[in-house]
């Protein structure tokens, strides 16, 4: 394997920066851009310009990484999200001049921290998966691998939570309504992406994604749709204005909006039309770079040796017949050779097992996109049946193989035949793509497949937002290698017995917990105790990672300490946040409940200052780096099975956090890195859950158990109340009564419900030991290092890419 590069080049900007220089453009671009004088401009103004100084800084190690890396094999990473979040202090961090640039500003009277909050989040993801492509591009830079990404330039990101009167209500999110200050615009590289009924042009904005402390810089290049001419003249001279702008805004439509369900397939005309638009552009981008840079008489054989794509899920695999069309049609090589070109191009990565998150297309909705692309998946889809039947397949056998079937274009199923590697992104997701979702596929091609478990990047997760921590591991390890090399972490482990260390680690913690308290009476108006145990699941909400088990217990706990005020009991603050998609109903419903638990919990005297419940409003990326460095416990605690890694609990444990979870995703790995025993695990595993699945009667546990009646009970007894909108009903029923041909309670939350009580209670006793806890906690951080995402890129480089 790569050894991951650990340059003893720290502090290399640092002595080449030339602070005085530095105020100076930094001053001189502050009037050039705003025409005032310094002491009339804005946080905005202050923001802006601090971005232009740094693009300025950062420009000519950026093309020097362009114009090295033009002839060489280079990985591309294809996603429809990449969830950045905010860029000014990871960039500042990356570039080794955070502390630097915090000091020059302070000298001008400027402060940082709120030039900081001024930026937006890029949210152009929606959770896990589009964090992950982030993390990835911070790895790849860091670890000097040359990864382009791609992905679309959504005008409006993943819509802002508000919280009114309890529910959830959307916001738009037009990010860069006052400017993007991370990107530019290469109008030069614009292509043309053709639909059956529309043509438009694909613009490039390139963000710069810098590797840590090492002069790389990666390009993540965004598409954005515009018209392919700008004005209609002729409606206009008529007078007729609104037909002038229609082409204009039919184009833009195509990148306004980032859909915004997670784990939800939206078979919709214009989410396809995304798709398409940014895997043609950049697929079109990639060959006529090819042909640009490299000699006239390379043959196209030699494509895939310069070039593997990393489908991040099944949204860009319309890239497959993409390039197949590309090659066909508009540079004549013949459609088998094209075909074998394609196979050796594209690698798979797949990060679900929920059937409803498998995407497949009608026909009719391919027809009405990219026609030719589906003649060319008919065709491959004929050529693997003819195959098969050469084989002595029988028709019936042939079936869970087909690309198209009832006029339905399976897009894994395309992506498996026509990739090098199909991955998994946990042990135990891997393990069930190859036993259950795509098991006849393993028979056929095991070579295939691979595991690949996911990883974040320790810069934004650790470095950047738990300044605390980070410097307290440096002094303790005596070097910061660990930043570039998080393996190291466990160098810490030294100090697992030592009394003054574990104090200093919880001391810390406290320290973070009253930073976020405070944040959290600013923006949620809610006072919580910095003293309390800290227990928090943020994540997107959905059935499968089990929020209401969570609120379920919580509940009950209310009601116990009410009956029992005396009761010994640790105080503990709950905290919840998360967005549902807007279409799922169930997802709300859960908010609604946290919420209301809440109102009540929070304003009961009796018991609130023992537990406190907090629905933190708009969790994303930037809420995250204020939440992880301060939790104690972290819930994990989705149905064994479901949840394919998670990337939150990697994010907790780094910080320090316990995992109360169960055995599911990476949570296991968690286990097996920092030791169960350090840990909080509950809950039926996926061959129980397997085995029961046809006999589980969720009423069984409903009658038998006090606590878990009390619980659901109460979410129809008038205590809580849902404002005539029937989402407590709703949560009811799925619990405990079958609908509509769907078993109740198909998330096994009442059959977990007694062990996962049983853990609080034990949680809850053993928090009061605080040198032992902290122990723990030490042993988590320490055991850390596999989850940083440049192992994780480094794997993929050496196993699937061949860098
Ligand atoms: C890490 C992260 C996620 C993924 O969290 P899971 O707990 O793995 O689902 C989602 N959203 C944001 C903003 C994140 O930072």
């Amino acid at each position: 394997m790569k050894k991951i590069i650990y340059k003893k080049i720290k502090k290399y900007r640092r002595e080449k920066m030339n602070k005085n220089k530095f105020m100076e453009s930094y001053i001189e671009n502050l009037q050039r851009i705003t025409l005032k004088n310094f002491a009339e401009t804005s946080d905005k103004d202050r923001y802006f310009a601090l971005c232009d100084t740094i693009m300025e800084l950062i420009n000519q190690e950026w093309r020097n990484c362009k114009n090295r890396t033009r002839r060489s094999r280079k990985a591309y990473y294809f996603s429809a999200e990449f969830l950045v979040g905010r860029s000014l202090g990871n960039n500042l961090i990356n570039l080794g001049i955070y502390d630097e640039v915090k000091e020059i500003l302070s000298e001008i009277d400027i402060d940082f921290e709120s030039i900081e909050n001024f930026e937006d989040d890029a949210a152009l993801g929606n959770g896990g998966l589009g964090r992950l492509a982030a993390c990835f591009m911070d790895s790849a830079a860091t670890q000097k691998l040359d990864m382009y990404g791609y992905g679309v330039r959504y005008r409006e990101g993943l819509f802002k939570q508000k919280i009114e009167n309890g529910f959830q209500v959307e916001g738009g999110d037009h990010w860069i309504k006052d400017g993007d200050g991370w990107s530019i615009r290469v109008e030069s590289d614009s292509k043309i992406v053709k639909f059956r009924d529309q043509t438009v042009k694909a613009v490039p904005y390139d963000m710069p994604m810098l590797g840590f402390e090492n002069e790389q810089v990666n390009t993540l290049r965004l598409w954005q749709a515009e018209p392919f001419e700008e004005f209609d003249f002729s409606y206009f001279n008529n007078f007729q204005y609104d037909k002038a702008v229609e082409e204009k805004n039919r184009a833009e439509d195509i990148t306004r909006v980032l859909y915004p369900n997670d784990m939800q397939r939206e078979g919709r005309v214009l989410r396809l039309k995304q798709q398409y638009f940014f895997c043609s552009a950049s697929i079109q981008d990639m060959v006529s770079k090819y042909k640009r840079y490299f000699d006239h008489d390379l043959q196209f054989e030699d494509f895939s040796k310069y070039h593997i794509i990393q489908l991040n899920d099944t949204h860009p695999i319309i890239a497959i017949p993409e390039l197949i069309r590309v090659l066909v049609d508009e540079n004549g090589i013949e459609f088998k050779r094209a075909v074998e070109i394609t196979k050796n191009t594209f690698a798979f990565t797949n990060h679900t097992v929920l059937q409803e998150a498998l995407e497949s297309w009608p026909k009719d909705i391919m027809l009405e996109v990219c026609p030719r692309c589906f003649e060319i998946i008919k065709k491959l889809n004929e050529n693997l049946v003819k195959e098969f039947k050469e084989k002595g397949l029988s028709e019936e056998a042939i079936d869970p193989y087909r690309i198209i079937r009832f006029d339905q274009v399976r897009m894994a199923n395309l992506a498996i035949v026509m990739s090098k590697s199909v991955n998994g992104v946990a042990k135990l997701h891997t393990q069930i793509l190859k036993d259950d979702t795509f098991k006849n596929w393993y028979k056929l091609m095991p070579e295939k497949f691979n595991n690949k478990t996911n990883g974040i990047t320790p810069r934004r997760w650790l470095v950047y937002s738990n300044i605390k921590l980070s410097n307290f591991i440096t002094e303790k390890l005596g070097s910061d290698d660990w930043k570039y090399d998080l393996t190291k972490l466990k160098g810490l482990e030294k100090y697992l017995d030592d009394e003054k260390t574990l104090e200093e680690i919880n001391q810390i913690k406290f320290e973070n917990k009253k930073d976020l308290a405070k944040y959290i009476l600013e923006n949620e108006g809610i006072s919580i105790n910095p003293n309390s145990i800290f227990d928090i699941q943020v994540k997107r909400i959905h059935e499968y990672k089990r929020q209401h088990l969570n609120l379920l217990h919580i509940i009950n706990l209310y009601h116990k300490l009410k009956k029992n005020p005396d009761m010994d009991f640790y105080p503990t603050t709950f905290i919840l946040g998360g967005k549902a998609a807007p279409g799922y109903f169930r997802a709300k419903a859960i908010i609604k409940l946290a919420n209301e638990i809440a109102r009540v919990i929070n304003n009961d005297e009796e018991v609130n200052d023992k537990i406190k419940v907090v629905f933190v409003n708009n969790y994303r990326v930037s809420y995250g780096e204020k939440l992880f460095p301060a939790a104690d416990i972290s819930e994990q605690i989705s149905t064994a099975g479901k949840e394919a890694s998670g990337t939150g609990n990697m994010k907790f444990m780094l910080n320090g956090a316990l995992t109360l979870g169960t055995y599911d995703g990476a949570n296991i790995e968690i286990f097996e890195n920092a030791g169960v025993e350090n840990n909080y695990l509950f809950g039926a595993k996926v061959e129980e859950l397997n085995e029961i699945y046809d006999s589980y009667n969720p009423k069984e546990f409903y009658y038998k158990n006090e606590d878990i009646k009390d619980a659901v009970d109460t979410l129809l007894s008038g205590e809580l109340n849902d404002n005539d909108s029937y989402m407590f009903l709703d949560i009811y029923n799925c619990l405990i009564n079958p609908q509509g041909g769907e078993k109740a309670d198909t998330y096994f939350v009442l059959k977990d419900f007694e062990d996962y009580k049983k853990t609080h209670e034990k949680i809850n006793k053993e928090y009061s030991d605080r040198l032992t806890w902290a122990r723990k906690s030490l042993k988590n951080i320490a055991n850390a290092g596999y989850f940083s995402s440049d192992r994780t890129i480094l794997e993929y480089a050496k196993d699937i890419w061949k860098l």
